[in-house]
């Protein structure tokens, strides 16, 4: 018997809906609120066909911090789900507080005016939160979440000591416009369009934007351009798994969609910083924002694949050992499930999930924590469970794989 309360009702936050409706015995009540009404609306008569259950909407502007803290006390929830922005982790985290409720994001927090990815902002409310007996679950999507848990499955059963961890994420989907993001446009730009970041033997190295590459052969999809990218993830795990000596996360993309942001750089259309046009301050990025594809629209057109997962090479029983634990996700498949191409579907599942354990008692603890922080066992259950089946497959030990340790 619990209340959840949805914040956010984009392409994330539809999926996370459907699955929580689909959960009924776990997830007894559940209010979709997000700053466009019309869209959480939408969700909810989606939600109500698909899945037959009925889920409240409200309409709320998260950054008054205020006012979500009087909703929160009014409506009691157990747990808020934070699928809005980044920019909205700092104020919901600080209404739950207020209110006495646990949060549950799945991206971490990221200052409007400079694309910073870091945890520190959110590790600085450990005390706060331990001292209100609350749970702040940080990260709980695919990449950062379900990648934190493969990692920690591979600490607590494959291997003696992990040594070197590669994230590859791939989506091998299409979905027949020359140039769309498959999440949030404005967020996903200023991702890639940082240096590249990665962490080797206690120290950050960076790179040039796209400027390391490697063809990846991944299971299902196939041989991928993977790109060497800063991911918030790899910030934790250096910190959790003993003994790592290196961590990189690598995405796929492909010519067409790099020679797009190309040019949308070159022409300083993904800039963030608001310039004056026509007597208006609008921000480029935010305006391309507005011509590009809604990623929410994507779904009934997106067809293919995705593989995500970790390369991780380390050892066991004194033996050289390396595995790649990976999901691969349908996006035709989702969006008969629940209306969503497979981004948000990787996205949405995961943050379910880590909801459920917090509210079935099994990951729920006071203070704030990432992923691989807690038992991987039972979310890497529910993950064959609810729709993003595992598997874990041996890899040679090759010299590529060890070349910093073998
Ligand atoms: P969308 O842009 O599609 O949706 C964001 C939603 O948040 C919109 O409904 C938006 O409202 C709402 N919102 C924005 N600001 C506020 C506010 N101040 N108050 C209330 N609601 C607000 O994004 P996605 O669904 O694609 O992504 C959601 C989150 O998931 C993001 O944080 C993203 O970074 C994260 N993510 C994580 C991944 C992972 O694997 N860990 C992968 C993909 C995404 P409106 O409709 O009015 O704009």
């Amino acid at each position: 018997m619990s209340k959840v309360i949805i914040v956010g009702a984009g392409g994330v936050g539809g999926v996370v809906a459907h699955k929580c409706a689909q959960l009924s015995e776990t997830f007894t009540e559940i209010v979709l609120a997000s700053r466009t009404i019309a869209k959480c609306n939408k969700i909810a008569a989606d939600v109500k066909e698909l899945q037959g259950r009925e889920i409240r909407t409200e309409a709320i502007d998260a950054d008054d911090v205020a006012a979500t803290t009087a909703f929160l006390e009014k409506e009691k929830p157990d747990l808020l789900i934070n699928v809005a922005l980044p920019y909205q982790d700092l104020v919901l985290m600080d209404a739950c507080l207020a209110a006495g409720v646990d949060y549950l994001d799945t991206a971490n927090y990221e200052p409007p005016e400079t694309p910073k990815f870091e945890y520190k902002w959110q590790w600085a409310y450990r005390e706060r939160y331990e001292q209100a007996k609350r749970m702040a679950l940080l990260g709980s999507g695919f990449d950062p979440g379900v990648t934190n848990v493969f990692c920690a499955y591979a600490q607590k059963h494959l291997f003696d000591e992990i040594h070197t961890i590669d994230i590859l994420d791939a989506n091998a989907g299409d979905h027949g416009y020359p140039f769309a993001t498959n999440f949030n446009p404005e967020i996903n730009i200023r991702e890639i369009t940082q240096n590249g970041r990665y962490w080797e033997k206690g120290e950050w190295k960076e790179v040039e934007p796209m400027s390391v590459k490697q063809v990846y052969d991944f299971p299902v999809v196939g041989p991928q351009d993977a790109y060497l990218l800063y991911h918030e993830e790899m910030e934790s795990l250096c910190e959790n798994i003993k003994g790592l000596q290196r961590i990189r996360f690598w995405m796929t993309f492909s010519e067409k969609y790099l020679t797009h942001l190309r040019v949308l750089e070159n022409v300083g259309m993904t800039n963030h910083e608001t310039i004056d046009f026509q007597g208006q301050q609008i921000a480029p990025l935010e305006f391309l924002r507005a011509v590009l594809p809604d990623p929410a629209s994507l779904g009934p057109r997106t067809k293919g694949k995705t593989c995500i997962g970790c390369d991780i090479v380390g050892v066991k029983d004194g033996e050289p050992k390396r595995v790649f634990i990976y999901n691969s996700c349908d996006h035709q498949e989702c969006y008969k499930e629940v209306r969503s191409q497979a981004i948000s579907y990787t996205t949405g599942v995961p943050a379910m999930i880590g909801a459920s354990l917090i509210l079935d008692g099994l990951w729920r603890k006071d203070g704030v924590w990432n992923m691989e922080q807690l038992d991987p066992d039972p979310f890497m259950e529910r993950l064959n469970q609810y729709g993003l089946p595992w598997e874990v497959i041996e890899m040679p030990v090759d010299a590529e794989a060890s070349d910093v340790f073998y």
